[in-house]
């Protein structure tokens, strides 16, 4: 019988060895010499183990009959001790088999593939069916989590962001927050401009649809919160281009450029807005000429962010810079866009924090 997975960690300077056979699960604890010191080998429950998983706070083993255990491995000196916890799931799924399983970040959602056992019965085509399933947490302590994220990023806590999307959508939970304080805060921290947007697009979406009236916010559209959480991003992207310039005593071609694209954003906002435009006279000694860029649609040039007859042209949202080429980077979330010659490494979208990738 062939194994689904191996996998293996270190402990206590031994390696220690996972896999099934069949329906049992085998933990050894070997020696770097390779002599097994100690073994665990058991019967879980009659069904075939389909898959072993790593996750951030430890091992789950899931058998076919939608079974999973959360496997708790220590080692005393070169005793092997293996305790198997199940996991509770309020549906049993007793029609299902599960062939695989995954969890998010922060473990908080596991999506179970599994497929029907009737279907087979009745030899129609093999569907695999992924099932969301989640943890129990009141939406209260995920929100008040999101809110003092210490990370100050949303990258690893969309499974957090997901589930309050789920309750305040399918479920109606209303948010007991003080919106006009977020918005307010959101004045200088971008990140709780991040989460007020977030909720202003679940919140505006369930206006339009079942007329809700119960909860105000103090800004309700996202052209003019996403305009500022850019403003808060050019200020920053300002900040570090005249320390690097302050570094290295120059800037290399595209943060020109990106220099160029914030400065007109700034004044772009501060006439827009009627704000006072900070620009520090220092960066804009470093600014020696302007780029020019022309339109795509009519080869125009471009003035600030529109040509003269206003067509609109692909930015990037990182660096404030036309997209000229095909080669650019894209946000699945908000399908923010951005170029693809950043010099960074894993670039995220300015307002979800998500990975950008190339598009299709
Ligand atoms: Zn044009
Ligand atoms: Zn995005």
């Amino acid at each position: 019988m062939a194994a689904v997975t191996f996998k293996y960690l270190k402990m206590n300077n031994k390696i220690i060895f996972i896999t099934s056979k069949h329906r049992h699960l085998l933990v050894q604890a070997i020696d770097y010499d390779g002599n097994i010191l100690s073994q665990y080998l058991n019967n879980i429950n009659d069904h075939r183990i389909s898959d072993i998983i790593y996750t951030c706070d430890g091992i789950y083993v899931a058998g076919v009959n939608v079974t999973i255990y959360k496997v708790n491995v220590t080692l005393s000196d070169a005793n092997l001790n293996v305790d198997l916890v199940p996991v509770v799931i309020k549906n049993p799924y007793p029609l299902y088999e599960l062939y695989s399983l995954r969890f998010s970040p922060n473990n908080l959602i596991c999506a179970l593939a599994m497929v029907e056992r009737k279907v087979q019965a009745r030899k129609e085509a093999l569907k695999l069916e992924i099932i969301f399933i989640c943890k129990e947490m009141k939406p209260e302590s995920m929100l008040d989590t999101l809110l003092s994220n210490p990370m100050k990023k949303l990258t690893h806590y969309w499974d957090y962001i997901e589930l309050l999307r789920f309750q305040i959508t399918k479920l109606k939970w209303r948010p007991k927050l003080d919106f006009n304080e977020l918005y307010l805060s959101g004045a200088q921290d971008i990140y709780k401009l991040k989460i007020y947007l977030i909720f202003l697009t679940y919140i505006s979406g369930l206006k339009k649809v079942l007329r809700l009236v119960d909860v105000a916010l103090p800004e309700t559209s996202t052209d003019i919160v996403k305009e500022k959480i850019l403003y808060l991003h050019a200020k920053q992207l300002l900040d570090n281009l005249y320390t690097k310039c302050q570094n290295e005593g120059q800037l290399n071609d595209l943060d020109m450029e990106s220099l160029y694209g914030t400065k007109k954003y700034l004044e772009y906002y501060a006439k827009k807005y009627k704000t006072d435009n900070e620009l520090d006279q220092n960066v804009l000694n470093a600014l020696e000429n302007s780029c020019d860029y022309v339109c795509q649609c009519c080869d125009e040039k471009i003035e600030g962010f529109t040509c003269k007859s206003g067509h609109l042209n692909m930015f990037c949202m990182a660096t404030f810079t036309p997209i000229c080429s095909d080669n650019y980077l894209m946000c699945q979330c908000c399908n923010a866009t951005s170029r693809a010659d950043l010099e960074i490494e894993n670039p995220i979208c300015v307002f979800c924090d998500l990975y950008l990738i190339k598009p299709d």
